[in-house]
């Protein structure tokens, strides 16, 4: 029998993190389940329990450098070291440029960029050490420009020049980076997206459906699937990749 794996989840209370801290588990990987609230993580520790898994549920705020050196050592202390980490958590703080505050862009970038630095360089520790890794960014079709997004674009680019970095550093340790970058998922943050610009959600999402080729919306298990792979033993010859998620080809 193989070791079981330990990974990390950020954002993992609710949308895709909580989709994939589930579909990890169900891989056969303890999971911690990092978000804000460590109460709001209850909802996916107890289904990954219920299913006979091992999870732990960590309150973090990943744009703080000592909140998560101390979530991190949390995580090794209680399930193990881990090498396995989804950089999931993620704000929207959506606003034409002219509107757009410096608080607005300070936020957004501490918790896309810096959190996934902060908590990247955290957990590679264990990684190089065990001599295998598995890191996943999220990214996003955004990352190409998207209106109203000028923050949250250059972020989520960022990102995928920080995969390739870390594919490139890290490597020769067994460690792979990759990005994942969905298009329109159905989750909380697309529902603000949609009472951002005053339409129903589901009028939000009828439309967007009718734009992708799939000619449907994403569900958040449609990106932890791709991410499941991702992170499995036998993807360890992808690294430093963006794979859009999105019903249909971008680049
Ligand atoms: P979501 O439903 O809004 O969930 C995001 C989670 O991140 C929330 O649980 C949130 O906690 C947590 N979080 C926010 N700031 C944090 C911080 N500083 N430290 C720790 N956790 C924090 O979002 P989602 O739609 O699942 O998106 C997940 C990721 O996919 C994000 O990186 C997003 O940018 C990316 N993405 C989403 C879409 C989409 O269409 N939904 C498309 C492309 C990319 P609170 O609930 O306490 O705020």
């Amino acid at each position: 029998m193989t070791t079981q794996r330990v990974a990390v989840v950020s954002g993992a209370a609710r949308g895709i993190g909580a989709a994939t801290a589930l579909r990890l588990a169900e891989d056969g990987n303890a999971v911690a389940v990092l978000d804000l609230d460590e109460a709001a993580c209850a909802g996916t520790v107890d289904a990954i329990t219920a299913a006979g898994g091992r999870a732990l549920a960590v309150g973090v705020d990943v744009s703080k450098a000592d909140q998560v050196e101390a979530a991190v050592k949390r995580v090794a202390e209680e399930l193990g070291a881990p090498t396995i980490l989804v950089n999931n958590a993620g704000i929207i703080r959506d606003n034409l440029i002219f509107k757009m505050t410096e608080e607005d862009w300070d936020a957004v970038m501490a918790v896309h960029l810096k959190g996934a630095f902060l908590l990247t360089r955290a957990v590679q520790a264990y990684m190089t050490q065990e001599k295998y890794g598995r890191i996943v960014n999220l990214s996003s079709s955004s990352a190409q420009g998207n209106r109203g997004q000028a923050n949250y674009s250059a972020a989520k680019a960022g990102l995928q020049g920080f995969t390739k970095t870390l594919a490139i550093e890290l490597g020769r340790f067994g460690v792979t980076a990759n990005a994942v970058a969905p298009g329109f998922i159905q989750t909380d943050m697309t529902a603000a997206t949609a009472e951002r610009i005053g339409v129903p959600f589901e009028d939000f999402i009828k439309h967007s459906a009718s734009q992708i080729p799939v000619q449907r919306v994403g569900q958040p298990e449609d990106i932890a699937a791709t991410i499941s792979f991702l992170c499995s033993e036998e993807a360890g010859f992808v690294s430093g990749q963006v794979i859009y998620v999105a019903g249909g080809p971008l680049d």
